[in-house]
């Protein structure tokens, strides 16, 4: 069977990683992506191998830098069965005329409403509705983060009520015009933060009301979770549960903090020193008056990837199978 052609409009933070992604998988391959900027990682992308498209007012500029454009974003699109949309929040609204136009599947991220696509997708609550789907969102990587556990905890347990707070991280690494900041911002301050009602996009039956706070790292953003259970449960139960969910991950063994996840990524040899999956200190899974607590950090870079590649399969309905899915992305990025 014929490769899924896939491109990349957007190849900044998510870009460049769902970019890499797909290559690694042997049923979807990268097409083009797209840059605005001849900078360094256009560079990257083109010594890659990958195809670099730019907006037609930039082609000669591009060339200029040194980059063989080949050709515009409309040409990309022309290319490609499914465009994964990464450009910033709210640019990717304006982009959905012209995917319609051309007659391909888009897949956006969570810096867009949900109404946008009118579906928003996590590869375990949710995968085969998105079978077939022309239009999906993959929700933000904190959104991600909190379906990959308060679904299991629904399945099992039946999820009474989540309170969560996000302790966010201020600017990812790179971002030199918005961080990292010398303060602790409540963001929002007008309480509850949008983040549980986003989760609620994937889960609408999950009672979530969340809390925000903005902090001076760049490093994950940290939550702790509070959720109460229909069914009486052991902390020991809920390890074991969390244990079998191949998108978590344990962190213990000396590891008190993000710095030192980032660290352990980049020892056990991550791209980018990427952690994909959840990070929850099992020693943190505390049953308190029949309540459940634990803290879990989650990498803003990431974690959204191995989803984006799901997306992509459900859509093309490569796979019905939303497990199968999951197992076969994971062993092909190594989770
Ligand atoms: P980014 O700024 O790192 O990358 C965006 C890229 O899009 C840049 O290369 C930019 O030059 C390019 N771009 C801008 N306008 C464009 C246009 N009109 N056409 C084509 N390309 C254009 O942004 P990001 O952090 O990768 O975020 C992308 C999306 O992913 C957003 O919806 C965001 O909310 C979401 N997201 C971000 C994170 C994160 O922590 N960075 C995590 C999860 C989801």
């Amino acid at each position: 069977m014929s490769k899924v052609k896939v491109a990349i409009n957007g190849y900044g933070t998510i870009g460049k990683r769902v970019a890499d992604a797909v290559t690694m998988q042997d049923d979807m391959k990268i097409v083009g992506v797209s840059k605005t900027r001849p900078n360094y990682e256009a560079f990257v992308a083109h010594d890659r191998g990958y195809d670099v498209y730019t907006p037609m007012d930039k082609l000669e500029s591009m060339k200029k830098a040194g980059i063989p454009a080949a050709g515009s974003i409309e040409d990309m699109i022309e290319k490609a069965d499914l465009i994964i949309d990464c450009t910033p929040g709210g640019v990717g609204e304006k982009n959905k005329a012209l995917y319609e136009k051309a007659g391909v599947k888009a897949i956006w991220q969570g810096g867009e409403d949900h109404e946008l696509a009118g579906f928003s997708f996590n590869s375990q609550a949710n995968y085969s509705e998105a079978l077939g789907r022309d239009f999906v969102r993959v929700v933000s990587c904190n959104t991600t983060g909190l379906c990959r556990v308060i679904y299991p905890l629904d399945q099992e347990y039946g999820v009474k009520k989540v309170r969560v707070t996000l302790m966010r991280r201020a600017a990812d690494p790179n971002d030199i015009k918005t961080g990292p900041i010398n303060a602790i911002i409540p963001n929002p301050v007008k309480l509850p933060s949008h983040h549980g009602p986003d989760v609620k996009s994937v889960m609408p039956n999950i009672n979530i009301t969340s809390t925000a706070v903005k902090l001076p790292t760049t490093l994950m953003h940290l939550h702790t979770l509070n959720i109460e259970l229909e069914k009486d449960c052991t902390s020991n139960e809920i390890k074991e549960l969390f244990s079998k969910q191949s998108r978590i991950r344990f962190v213990g063994q000396g590891i008190s903090s993000t710095a030192e996840i980032m660290e352990l990524a980049k020892d056990i040899g991550r791209p980018r020193g990427d952690m994909w999956e959840n990070c929850i200190w099992d020693e943190s899974i505390s049953m308190y008056e029949g309540e459940l607590y634990f803290f879990q950090a989650i990498h803003q870079e990431s974690d959204v990837i191995p989803e984006n590649i799901d997306a992509i399969r459900a859509m093309m309905e490569l796979e019905s199978d939303g497990s199968k899915s999951i197992k076969k992305t994971n062993k092909a990025m190594g989770i």
